[in-house]
C-alpha cells in the first residue's frame, strides 16, 4: 500500500475536479469545499472499575444549504478530525444526489468498541449526546447511524437527548429501532441502494446482474445486506471477507449461511464450505463481474487498482476508492457507481424515519422500499444524464456535477446572511 490518501484531501479534490462543469463561481466552490463548523469535544467517561478515561469526539456540520445535518457517528479507533469532516462533506453530496431536503454532517469517537462493556460504551454515548445536545435537533442536524453503531447507540442518544430538553422528538435522531420510533427497512436500506445502483449501472452498459458473478468487502451490516440482495437477485457472491481475511468460492457462498457463520465464531475466515482463503488486497483484484467494497475509506488506492479486475464498482462504504484509484479504473473502463449515489439508501431511509417521527405515522416495509426504489434510480438517472451531457470521464465526475449545482442553487438562492 502507498501513502494513505487523506479522505479530506480526497473530497476536496473531488469536487475540484467538477467545478468547471458547475454554473458557479469559484468563491461559492470555496464554500462548498469546507465544514460550516466542527465540534472537537474530550469526553470523561467512567470505567466499570471506577477509574476515568478520555476520549476525543468530533461532530462536523458541513452544509445546511438544503436542510438540516444529517449524517452518522462512527465509533473507531482510526477516527480523525480530517476523517469526519471528509464524511461530513460526502453526506452533504449524498443528500443532494437523491433530492432529499437534507444537508451533510457526520461524527466520530475515537474507540475501539469492542474494548469496552455495554454499560461503558453507554455511559459514552450519552457523554456525547451531552455535548451534542445543543447543536443538534429535528430541525436543526439529525445524526444516526455509521461504522460500530446502530440501533442500540440510536436509542440512547435520542433518550439523552429527550430527557435534557425535556420534550419527545424522535425525530432528532434516525436509525432507532422500531419500538423506539425508528423505521421499517432502515436496517437493510444501505446494502439495498448499492445493489438497486449496481442493477441500474448493469442495465445502462447492457448487462445482465443476475449473471454476474460478485465479491464483496467488508461483512458488517452494509456488506451482508448487499451480499444477501445481490443473491436475491440471481447473482453469484464468489468471495467475501471482513477484517479477519476473505474466502472464496467459484460455485458460490450462501450469503445467510455465511453471516449465521460471522455471527457464531466472529469473522467469516474459518467457514467451511470456502474453497479458499484469501486476503482483502486479493478479493478486490478477483476478475469478478461486480466488486462490493463495503468497510472503510482507501481499500483500493491507485497501486492496488492497477490490479483490479472487476467490470463494475457498487461502493456500499464511503469512500473506499482514493481519486488515483479512480483514475486508473477510469482507464481501464471500469465503472464505479460513486457511495454517495449508491450507499445513499441508509441516509435515505433515515430521512423517511424523520418524516414518519414528524407525523408521528408509520409506512410499511413495502412502502419504504418501493419509496427507496424510485429514489435510487432517479438518482441514477439524474448521474447517467449528467455523464452524457458533459461526456464525463467516471460516474463519480456525474454525481457530483449534479449534487455540487444542487447545493449550489439552494446556496445561491438563500443569499448570504449578514
Ligand atoms: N452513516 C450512513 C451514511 O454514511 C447513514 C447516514 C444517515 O442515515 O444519516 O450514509
Amino acid at each position: 500500500m502507498s501513502e494513505e490518501a487523506n479522505p479530506f484531501d480526497s473530497l476536496q479534490s473531488q469536487i475540484d475536479d467538477v467545478a468547471e462543469y458547475v454554473d458557479v463561481g469559484d468563491d461559492v466552490i470555496e464554500r462548498l469545499k469546507h465544514p460550516e463548523r466542527v465540534l472537537e469535544t474530550n469526553l470523561t467517561v467512567e470505567r466499570d472499575d471506577g477509574s476515568l478515561e478520555r476520549f476525543t469526539a468530533f461532530r462536523s456540520q458541513f452544509n445546511g444549504d438544503r436542510g438540516p445535518y444529517k449524517g452518522g457517528i462512527r465509533y473507531h479507533p482510526g477516527v480523525t478530525c480530517d476523517e469526519v469532516k471528509a464524511l461530513s462533506g460526502w453526506m452533504t453530496y449524498k443528500t443532494a444526489i437523491v433530492d432529499i431536503p437534507l444537508g451533510g454532517g457526520k461524527g466520530g469517537i475515537v474507540v475501539d468498541p469492542t474494548e469496552y462493556s455495554e454499560s461503558e460504551l453507554e455511559r459514552l454515548t450519552r457523554a456525547f449526546a451531552k455535548e451534542l445536545a445543543p447543536m443538534i435537533g429535528v430541525d436543526r442536524d439529525v445524526p444516526a447511524p455509521d461504522v460500530n453503531t446502530g440501533q442500540r447507540e440510536m436509542n440512547w442518544i435520542k433518550d439523552t437527548y429527550e430527557t435534557i430538553e425535556n420534550t419527545t422528538e424522535p425525530g432528532v435522531i434516525t436509525g432507532k429501532a422500531l419500538d423506539s420510533g425508528g423505521s421499517e427497512g432502515r436496517v437493510e436500506a444501505t446494502g439495498r441502494s448499492t445493489v438497486i445502483a449496481a442493477r441500474e449501472a448493469f442495465d445502462y452498459l447492457g448487462g445482465d446482474i443476475s449473471d454476474a458473478t460478485v465479491a464483496v468487502q467488508g461483512y458488517g451490516n452494509a456488506g451482508w445486506i448487499s451480499a444477501k440482495l445481490v443473491e436475491e437477485l440471481g447473482a453469484t457472491v464468489v468471495a467475501v471477507s471482513d477484517s479477519s481475511g476473505g474466502i472464496y468460492n467459484e460455485d458460490g457462498l450462501d450469503a445467510r449461511d455465511v453471516k449465521a457463520f460471522k455471527n457464531e465464531t466472529g469473522s467469516v475466515s474459518e467457514y467451511s464450505e470456502a474453497d479458499e482463503a484469501l486476503t482483502n488486497d486479493e478479493l478486490l483484484s478477483l476478475d469478478v463481474d461486480l466488486l462490493i467494497p463495503a468497510a472503510l475509506e482507501n481499500a483500493v488506492d491507485a497501486e492496488l487498482a492497477e490490479d483490479v479486475e472487476a467490470d463494475v464498482i457498487s461502493e456500499a462504504a464511503n469512500g473506499p476508492l482514493t481519486p488515483g484509484a479512480d483514475e486508473v479504473l477510469a482507464e481501464k473502463d471500469c465503472i464505479t457507481v460513486p457511495d454517495i449515489l449508491a450507499n445513499a439508501g441508509g441516509v435515505t431511509v433515515s430521512y423517511f424515519e424523520w418524516v414518519q417521527n414528524r407525523q408521528r405515522f408509520y409506512w410499511s416495509e413495502k412502502r419504504v422500499n418501493e419509496e427507496l426504489e424510485a429514489i435510487i434510480v432517479d438518482a441514477f438517472d439524474a448521474l447517467t444524464d449528467a455523464y452524457e451531457e458533459h461526456d464525463l470521464e467516471t460516474f463519480r465526475q456525474a454525481a457530483y456535477v449534479v449534487s455540487v449545482q444542487r447545493v449550489a442553487d439552494a446556496f445561491e438562492e438563500a443569499g448570504t446572511f449578514p
